[in-house]
């Protein structure tokens, strides 16, 4: 009964301390997101305390008719935001997703075709100390080095001389478009399975503002909070019923033990909210700021400082800033904008002459701002505030102006305006 502040003053404080950060910064990691109160109230909630092995109505426990409720509710729930015929939601998250996507599909030393880390793809998708690259046979994709896009006829010829048993479709920086039914196209002229993983962009999916993956791939794997801005997890779909057998098994007891329940619960509560206009709404303003901020990177005072964006622009949540001409570096960049209150990291671009420690690349996201309820006119200042950071000339009487128009626009959209755990301290 004691609470958090007696019981563990150090984590308190902490816990505490991140609150005030959250608030008082700009929070720009495209794989971030703030959760609704609803969410985390069900996440720390009682739910943490039940085993509940197996599924709904077939579980190794007793006591599991709340449980049930919550975990066919989130499934229910997702199964009708994504337009899908079956939903796993109890990965415990996106990397543990596509272990059990993979494990259902794959034997080890099984061939893959996934996007190279280095050009925008996930650890999961083959990267060699990741559990991916030490089962499968990895064969990367990468990006055409003239216009950054996935090279699709590249991939076409990768397909046809390894005959991968999977193409993996999906990345964690890349700010275009992937064109599905191509990717569909390669795999059955090979006769490999199709996984899309859109744990970037499964908010914008859900919003109806980028293409459905669903109806092209074998196996879609997603985060829930990420665009889709709910609890920490994953999700595994498939139109198959077959692989859905599969699948249930790969994760119980393929890969995990009793599923978090809580995080079900907040994974449903996020499928519900996501189904709403308001959602909507949200989504729509990531992809204008996102726009805003690649358009006013690429102008000419930003491009005289060998500034410039990966791709020309963004049709998703993010813009790859691209610093390879730049004397600033990717860490530099990075530090920069921290030191003024806003949060990025930085990230390697395609065909990078820097080292990954360093890189040449910052991934700029917008779903969190747009969480906190900026629109474009916010944008268009956060925009220029980073442009101004980037440009040459950048000193600590600069720093101190920009922080104070950062701190500006913290102050207009406060975050989590009834949480109290600052003032209980
Ligand atoms: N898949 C993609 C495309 C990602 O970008 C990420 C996370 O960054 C993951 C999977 C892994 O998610 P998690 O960090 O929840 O394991």
């Amino acid at each position: 009964t004691r609470s958090l502040a007696e019981t563990d003053p150090e984590v308190h404080a902490a816990i505490a301390d991140e609150l005030g950060r959250q608030r008082g910064t700009l929070e720009m990691i495209a794989s971030e997101n703030f959760a609704p109160t609803a969410v985390m109230e069900a996440q720390g909630s009682v739910l943490t305390n039940k085993y509940a092995e197996g599924y709904p109505g077939r579980r190794y426990y007793g006591g599991c008719e709340n449980v049930d409720v919550i975990e066919q509710l989130a499934i229910d729930r997702v199964k009708a935001l994504f337009g899908a015929e079956f939903a796993n939601v109890q990965p415990h998250s996106g990397a543990q997703a596509n272990a059990a996507a993979m494990f259902a599909l794959l034997e080890p030393g099984d061939t893959i075709l996934g996007l190279s880390l280095a050009h925008g793809g996930h650890l999961t998708h083959g990267m060699k100390i990741n559990f991916s690259g030490r089962l499968y046979k990895v064969v990367p994709y990468e990006v055409s080095p003239t216009d950054f896009l996935i090279d699709m006829a590249e991939v076409e010829r990768l397909a046809l001389e390894h005959r991968p048993k999977l193409i993996v479709a999906g990345w964690s920086a890349y700010s275009r478009q992937l064109d599905f039914a191509e990717f569909r196209r390669i795999a059955d002229l090979v006769g490999a399975y199709l996984m899309v993983d859109m744990a970037h962009f499964a908010g914008l999916v859900a919003a109806g503002l980028h293409p459905n993956p669903v109806p092209h791939a074998d196996i879609v794997t997603t985060t829930t909070h990420k665009t889709l801005g709910g609890p920490r997890g994953g999700v595994i779909f498939t139109n198959s019923p077959e692989l859905a057998k599969k699948i249930n098994s790969s994760v119980f007891p393929g890969q995990q033990g009793g599923p978090l329940e809580h995080v079900i619960a907040g994974k449903a509560v996020a499928f519900k909210l996501a189904a709403e206009p308001a959602f909507r709404e949200r989504q729509e303003r990531t992809l204008a700021g996102a726009r805003i901020i690649a358009e006013r990177l690429l102008e000419d005072d930003v491009a005289a400082g060998g500034v410039s964006v990966v791709n020309g622009g963004t049709d998703v949540h993010l813009v790859l800033v691209d610093l390879r001409n730049s004397d600033l570096d990717g860490q530099q960049g990075e530090d920069r904008l921290h030191r003024i209150g806003i949060t990025v990291n930085r990230n390697a671009v395609p065909f990078d002459p820097r080292p990954p420690m360093v890189s040449s690349g910052l991934r700029i996201g917008t779903p969190a701002l747009a969480t906190r309820g900026f629109g474009e006119a916010e944008f268009r200042e956060v925009a220029d505030i980073i442009a101004t950071a980037l440009k040459p000339g950048f000193d600590d009487e600069l720093a101190g102006a920009l922080r104070t128009r950062v701190q500006a626009l913290a102050d207009q959209h406060p975050l989590y305006p009834n949480l109290s755990i600052n003032e209980s301290n």
